[in-house]
């Protein structure tokens, strides 16, 4: 039993998430994502096993994040690749921890390369083939291949590009990014290739290339915002019931009064709310998983305390835990009565939580 919010990571789901991933992604190296500190699950920790399960490359999005992950592994020689690339004088950081910068524009190209005067120093390069975010675009690409001195200490090991709908296999983007993506891969062939996140390798093998950058679906989300039948649950966040209370026909529940029970109505108090990682948005459509079936929530999240339907429920009684999200809420359903997605919910989860890790 617990007083707090139990955050359980379960590592072998993580390891089945990454054979998965593996399997489908056609012989392409898995190089997990493991910026936002591991999607909150913790970056060391999932790094670590991960590991094991034998990915050697992974990306972070903050020299800050890279720094630490190398720390982490210690002598495990990772590439880890730097997704932020050269940000103004980071550089001599990036290099004393051995972190491979993903360059993203001709000034980054620039500073990695001055940098790396009188040696020769490796970097990936991301090109932008839609997404308006990070990377070169294709036109820059070309202009670079004709000024090749620019890159004259750099080994460019990588080319990368980011889909920005792999979640929906029928999107047109889709199909022009990998276009744009071939064609400008073609301009640097020494490098190997890289263009998959978890949706994107679930688009067929013309997706796949040398390398995939799977996330969300290593921690449990469906590489299409849905849940996965192959995608395992890998954090479980329960909290306890407080109080089991009987609310008056006609009274209303919590801040606001938002919800007003039609019936006589039987709630249980959960020791949860904001800094155990559930979003305001989750009312009105939020249901927490107990004693075999999903209970609605009642009215708002009150700060820490949340109010849970137990109509018909004898189970529930001070101390009980019930799951906010995990194999029997999918992370991806609970993102969707709240009107988020298993991004969010899984980089914001449970900051109080008592974390326990099961497996490996
Ligand atoms: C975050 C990220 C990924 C992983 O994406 P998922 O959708 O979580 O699988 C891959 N590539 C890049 C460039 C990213 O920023």
């Amino acid at each position: 039993m617990t007083e707090t919010s139990l955050l359980t990571l379960d590592l072998d789901a993580l390891a089945s998430n990454h054979a998965v991933l593996k399997a489908a992604a056609g012989g392409a190296e898995i190089a997990p994502a493991v910026k936002a500190d591991g999607y909150g699950l913790g970056a060391a920790l999932v790094a670590g096993r991960l590991w094991d399960e034998g990915a050697r490359s992974f990306y972070v999005a903050r020299l800050s994040e890279g720094l630490a992950l190398r720390a982490s592994l210690g002598d495990r020689d990772a590439t880890i690749y730097l997704l932020d690339g050269v940000t103004p004088g980071a550089a001599p950081a990036i290099e004393a921890a051995r972190l491979t910068p993903v360059l993203n524009s001709l000034p980054q190209i620039e500073a990695w390369n001055s940098h790396a005067r009188g040696r020769v120093l490796d970097a990936a390069l991301h090109i932008d083939t839609g997404m308006n975010r990070l990377g070169l675009r294709p036109e820059e690409a070309v202009v670079l291949t004709g000024a090749m001195d620019r890159l004259k200490h750099v080994n460019l090991t990588l080319v990368i590009s980011h889909l920005a709908c792999a979640s929906e296999p029928d999107h047109a983007l889709n199909a022009r990014q990998l276009s744009r993506f071939t064609e400008a891969a073609a301009l640097f062939p020494n490098a190997r290739r890289s263009l998959a996140n978890s949706g994107g390798i679930f688009l067929g093998g013309d997706y796949q290339f040398d390398q995939a950058r799977p996330g969300i679906s290593l921690y449990g989300g469906g590489p299409r915002d849905l849940p996965d039948a192959r995608i395992k649950a890998v954090a479980t966040l329960e909290a306890p019931i407080l109080q089991a209370r009987v609310v008056p026909r006609g009274e209303s529940i919590g801040y606001g009064a938002a919800f007003t029970a039609t019936e006589t109505t039987r709630v249980a108090i959960l020791a949860a709310g904001y800094a155990d990682g559930v979003p305001r948005a989750a009312h009105p459509r939020g249901a927490m998983w107990f004693d075999g079936a999903l209970r609605p929530m009642l009215g708002r999240v009150s700060m820490d305390l949340i109010a849970v339907d137990i109509t018909d429920c004898d189970a529930a009684r001070p101390g009980a835990m019930m799951q906010i999200i995990g194999p029997d809420r999918l992370v991806d359903d609970a993102a969707a009565a709240a009107g988020t997605t298993a991004y969010e919910l899984l980089t914001r989860i449970a900051p109080r939580a008592r974390r326990v890790v099961k497996g490996g």
